[in-house]
């Protein structure tokens, strides 16, 4: 198979159907096709694929691609094959035979790409095989895992220096979602490529939007987001199993199709729940972090945090598994107080030592900074990446509902007075109940209504107050002890409030109604400025509903056989033929070969039953006639389907035909029907003209014909016999035709 004259651009269009490459996509594909080794960091959904799979397909020989997720292999060698690339896998999980066949199509050059584990590439004498086929290229996905460094050290990876020393001359490509400086400098040590280039992508996604919700109502928000993004497909992470649960039941019991996944569940069961996801046979999956890794589904619509992650790390990569189409997603985390108290008394408790206390407190402590945060979210998100970003980003809450600040000072010396008065003993749920002056048990044993500060708060509402205390804690004005049951504790910060008048600032509070309907408004403005957005209309639907029927049959899932991305392309392009179908992103080659008719004749029907539908964009109209006209269509199905005059079909062929289109309009007349109108015509002296008064036929034939066929009658005549009307006219002795009509 010699593909090699195909260019980088060729490829990328005709198997994976996109018109451009991304961001340094080009870049490092040059790099590989001039034999050079790099090292790709991109985010998750960056699109580092392309990198090894265009050059793969613009190279001679074959590309061996090593990965450590074994799971993930077969999905990829699908979605490969549905591209129309040859390619298959080698690991433990296929029979001798099975791996007998495909040596046997390496062998007869019959692959472009070649996925393995690294344990199968350094069995037995693979390696020295190899060195007799046609390597054209190494591609080493999650490089990462070659490092110590790297959060998910693995062995078998540590042999991978043997590529270099085996194949001197074949470049090799790192790939990587996550590596720091020394795990970059430790990835391409190990592989023995120290000077290789680094192409280091932006680790921003803008495609996600960033909200943080307060923590209260939990369950009752997740409702109204999921009411808002109807059969979208979404991930809810938890921090314990027993809530993946709890959670999960009380969704399942509002009608939700939901399923929760945690490392106890047995094996069998998470394979399934994991397979009914990716096939959009479950809407939603309730899970801890156990659920993810290894999962490339990439409708993913949105990722909800019911629980504060312990890290940035940890929270963006789990964000990161929302909109790997690239189409916009959403994020919602839930924060409050009491989540960041819980993760540090567990921290405190640990038997770790005080050095990595501190550490996993100080990046807790990053991840309360970006749940508190009062500006652009994004710019801490991306900032704690190393990354300098020049402006806010307009898709997180805090950018498109700004917060007011009012003078919290009172509200803080209440509550800190009432921490002073009760010897700092006590805790949240109690001091909220000494400041609203609640007659609760406890309060009246404590004799806490005796208390000055009893009462002062009651302007304020419990929900406020939880509030603004949470703030005061984060903002360093009052202190707690995790070890004597959460007690509020003062501090230097808290005398000088409570004593010096030093003023403290709070973000006002904003009642859950109303800050949800800020947040639709402003993301309803934002949706229709995003220049991507996805369109879920009706057709939309439709053609989900069609994808998810295919894919069904085919054992596949949805996603693999079109993205969402591809799907809203299509539904907002309507494609009614093959041409305009190769032009959807996302539609290469053998995609439309495979699909194409099917997806066609969905929209062909969606147009018909819905002719309203119909954008009345220049040449959509044209082209819908044409297409029904290649169907064999005649002109009264035509109109019957469009809903259009037959006149109005009859003037579109005719304008498609003076374009040039190969259009035989003598199919919709008989012969027979010609010649009548036409002998009629000569008898009442009217000349075969296209434009020629016709009102005198019509009354001559009654009902029998219509305008148009009269009209087509002349149009044929006068192309078969060229008529010309002037020396018509001169023949029966008619003066020369007016100027107008
Ligand atoms: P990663 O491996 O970095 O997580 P993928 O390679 O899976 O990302 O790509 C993510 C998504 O982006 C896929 O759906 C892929 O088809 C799409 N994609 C990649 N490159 C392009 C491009 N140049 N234009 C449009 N879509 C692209
Ligand atoms: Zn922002």
């Amino acid at each position: 198979m010699s593909l090699s004259l195909q260019t980088k651009e060729q490829v990328l269009k005709q198997y994976f159907g996109y018109d451009e490459f991304r961001p340094l996509q080009a870049e490092i594909i040059d790099n590989v096709l001039a034999g050079q080794d790099g090292l790709v960091l991109m985010p998750t959904g960056g699109g580092k694929s392309v990198c090894y799979q265009v050059p793969a397909m613009v190279l001679e020989g074959l590309t061996i691609v090593i990965s450590p997720l074994i799971a993930l292999m077969q999905d990829q060698v699908q979605a490969l094959l549905a591209n129309g690339i040859p390619a298959a896998f080698l690991n433990s999980t296929l029979s001798n035979s099975e791996q007998e066949s495909v040596i046997w199509k390496v062998k007869l050059g019959e692959l472009k790409l070649l996925y393995v584990s690294p344990e199968r590439l350094f069995a037995g004498s693979f390696l020295d095989w190899l060195k007799d086929q046609n390597v054209s290229l190494f591609a080493v996905d999650e490089s990462h895992c070659i490092s110590f460094w790297g959060h998910d050290f693995r062995p078998e990876y540590t042999q991978l220096h043997r590529i270099r020393e085996n194949f001197p001359q074949v470049p090799i490509i790192a790939l990587t979602a996550t590596a720091d400086k020394v795990t970059r400098k430790d990835i391409l040590h190990q592989l023995g490529i120290e000077e290789a280039p680094t192409f280091l992508a932006s680790f921003d996604r803008p495609n996600l939007s960033l909200t943080v919700l307060p923590g209260r109502k939990r369950l009752q928000q997740i409702e109204d987001f999921l009411n808002q993004h109807p059969n979208q497909p979404g991930i809810i992470y938890c921090s314990s199993r027993k809530s993946t649960e709890t959670v999960a039941a009380s969704l399942q019991k509002s009608g939700y199709n939901v399923k929760y996944y945690h490392a106890g569940c047995d094996a069998a069961y998470r394979t399934q729940t994991q397979a009914e996801f990716l096939k959009d046979d479950i809407q939603i999956i309730v899970a801890t972090v156990a659920f993810g890794m290894g999962i490339d589904k990439s409708n993913v619509r949105w990722v909800i945090h019911y629980n504060l992650p312990k890290n940035v790390e940890s929270f963006y990569q789990e964000i990161g598994r929302a909109g790997r189409d690239g189409l916009p997603a959403d994020t919602v985390l839930f924060y409050s107080y009491q989540d960041v108290a819980q993760q540090t008394e567990m921290i405190i408790k640990s038997e770790l030592s005080t050095e990595q206390k501190n550490l996993l407190k100080a990046k807790l402590d990053r991840m309360k900074q970006y749940a508190q945060a009062d500006i652009c979210r994004r710019r801490i998100l991306i900032s704690y990446f190393n990354e300098s970003v020049e402006k806010d980003c307009g898709n997180c809450d805090v950018c498109r509902n700004p917060r007011t600040l009012i003078d919290g000072t009172v509200i803080a010396q209440k509550a800190l007075s009432a921490i002073a008065r009760t010897d700092q003993k006590i805790a949240m749920g109690m001091l909220i109940d000494i400041l609203r002056g609640s007659h609760n048990q406890n309060i009246l044993r404590h004799g806490y209504d005796q208390l000055k500060t009893y009462g002062v708060g009651r302007d304020l509402r419990t929900e406020e107050w939880v509030e603004y205390i949470g703030q005061l804690l984060n903002s360093g004005v009052i202190d707690i002890a995790y070890d004597e049951g959460h007690a509020f504790k003062l501090n230097a910060v808290s005398h000088q409030v409570l004593r010096e008048g030093r003023s403290v600032s709070l973000v006002q509070f904003v009642p859950l109604e109303q800050r949800k309907m800020q947040e639709i408004e402003a993301e309803e403005k934002a949706a229709t400025k995003t220049k991507r957005e996805i369109v879920r209309d009706a057709l939309f639907e439709r053609l989900r509903t069609l994808r998810k029927q295919i894919a069904d049959s085919l054992g596949m899932p949805p996603f693999v056989v079109f993205s969402d991305a591809a799907l809203s392309d299509m539904a907002q392009k309507r494609p009614i033929n093959h041409a305009q179908f190769l032009q959807v992103s996302g539609v290469g080659e053998q995609k439309d070969r495979q699909f194409g008719e099917a997806f066609i004749n969905e929209i062909l029907a969606f147009i018909q039953e819905n002719p309203q539908a119909v954008r009345t964009e220049k040449g959509q109209t044209y082209a819908l006639t044409l297409e029904l006209y290649n169907r064999n269509l005649s002109v009264e199905e035509i109109a019957a389907q469009r809903s259009m005059a037959v006149s109005t079909i009859f003037s579109h062929l005719q304008k498609l035909k003076a374009e040039g289109e190969s259009i035989d309009l003598s199919k919709f007349i008989t012969e027979r029907t010609k010649e009548t109108i036409l002998d009629a015509a000569h008898q009442l002296k009217i000349p075969i003209a296209e434009n020629a008064p016709i009102g005198p036929l019509l009354e001559h034939f009654g009902d029998t014909y219509q305008g148009w066929q009269l009209r087509l009658a002349f149009l044929i005549a006068g192309e078969g016999v060229r008529m010309d009307v002037e020396a018509w006219r001169e023949e029966r002795g008619l003066p020369p035709r007016p100027v107008k009509e």
